[in-house]
């Protein structure tokens, strides 16, 4: 199946009888016919026994993502940021580092540069678009993982996939990739060697601002046993001894994240929301190339007024990123547009204000246009510094271009910057 087809058929096949639609299974518990059987269910990774861990819709979803990805498995948590939280978690702990790009959004800086920090786990932020000889300098003995982000958010910065694959390969440790702007119909990070994929669903997988969600997606590739990884190969005595990568094989990353981390931290997502995720998910190749269209237009359109500075759209053929883009992201570079306006911060926040059609919102990759400015909502934590690294500047507006009609958005943006 393509990508169009999977999007509607993968996940859930109804049987004879059956609802044509996916059920929402909204149960907590499951019922056994004997004791002995919930006994033997505790060694089967995809048992349903309880909803902190597993549940037939949410599952419906993860089937549908990881084939999207082109995955082994896949596990939904309940935002994000828990989904990139577990995934270092998974390979991480206390004393050990990891690698991280420092164009990421601004959430994952603060979860991964402060609150895993008290954790006692190091982030050693990298130029993404430094040399690999300078790159290579930050890995340590203790460095488990590298982690970028395909389309960054909102520096919109596109990510030499292969360049980080290679050296993290190298230094024997896996790549993770946060597809979250990109979806898997623009890039699917494992065919350039990407090894695990995380996403926050609550952006353009679902794409109608009704549920906040996130998914780790395993590719299945990286071996576990090169002697780097004792947690894969070693009994694990919180469950019965098991040795994640004897008994589960290539499926051991997601398999071992669900029956430890979400067991244990039990972040996982709500039938209901995975049910409005999959809603989303039907329409997303459609929605995904008219967002790439009208992003583009609106890029374009900025690009060519005097009162504004600069425009970063990768999609651009003077972009900065748009070699790169032809490569990672050839069918189009989302509905996101950043640029500076002249005059900095307060001409930046009158033009928001002044939009009648586009809304101010803490959210991006909608259904609806919508505007941020990262310096004062999403980045305030930012030290100045931070932001410029971030590739963010105070003046930025982020504009989230949706589906509405192109010249509806374009005349909004037209009578606002009057007043400016
Ligand atoms: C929004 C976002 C997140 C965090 O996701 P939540 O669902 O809001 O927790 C992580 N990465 C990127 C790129 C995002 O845009």
């Amino acid at each position: 199946m393509r990508d169009e087809t999977k999007c509607l058929h993968e996940g859930y096949t109804p049987k004879d009888g059956e609802p044509r639609v996916m059920p929402i299974v909204q149960s907590t518990t499951y019922r056994f016919d004997t004791t002995e059987r919930i006994g033997e269910l505790f060694n089967l990774p995809n048992a349903h026994m309880y909803s902190r861990f597993s549940n037939p819709t949410v599952e419906a979803v993860e089937k549908k993502i990881a084939s999207l990805e082109g995955g082994v498995g896949a596990m939904g948590t309940s935002s994000g940021q828990s989904a990139s939280l577990l995934s270092i978690l998974n390979i991480c702990k206390s004393g050990e580092s990891f690698i991280c790009t420092s164009t990421i959004y601004g959430g994952t800086v603060n979860l991964f540069a402060v609150t895993l920090k008290r954790f006692g786990i190091e982030c050693i932020f990298v130029d993404a678009d430094a040399s690999v000889e300078e790159i290579q300098k930050a890995f340590k003995p203790n460095t488990r993982a590298v982690f970028g982000e395909t389309l960054a958010n909102p520096a919109l910065a596109v990510l030499d996939i292969e360049k980080f694959a290679s050296l993290a390969h190298k230094n024997g440790v896996p790549l993770i990739i946060d597809n979250t702007f990109a979806t898997p119909v623009l890039c699917k990070p494992f065919e350039f060697g990407a090894d695990i994929v995380v996403h926050s669903t609550s952006k353009y997988l679902d794409g109608h601002a009704l549920q906040v969600g996130g998914m780790i997606i395993d590719s299945g590739k990286f071996d576990w046993c090169n002697g780097r990884f004792p947690e894969f190969t070693e009994p694990d005595q919180s469950y019965h001894g098991i040795v994640y990568s004897e008994t589960f094989g290539n499926a051991a990353y997601i398999i071992k994240a669900r029956m430890q981390l979400m067991r244990d931290l039990g972040c996982y997502p709500a039938a209901h929301s995975a049910f409005l995720l999959n809603l989303g998910l039907e329409t997303l190749p459609v929605r995904m190339e008219r967002y790439c269209q009208n992003g583009l237009r609106v890029a374009q359109y900025f690009q060519q007024l005097s009162k504004i500075e600069s425009v970063s759209y990768p999609g651009l053929e003077n972009d900065r990123y748009h070699l790169l883009s032809k490569k990672y992201l050839p069918k189009g570079t989302s509905g996101v547009v950043c640029f500076n306006i002249k005059g900095g911060r307060d001409t930046a926040v009158k033009f928001m204000n002044g939009l009648k059609l586009a809304s101010n919102e803490v959210h991006v990759a909608d259904i609806r246009t919508c505007v941020l400015h990262p310096a004062s909502a999403t980045h305030r934590q930012l030290t100045d510094e931070q932001l410029i690294a971030a590739g963010i500047n105070p003046g930025m507006i982020r504009f989230s271009v949706g589906l509405e009609n192109i010249n509806d958005i374009l005349e909004d943006i037209e009578q606002s910057l009057k007043s400016v």
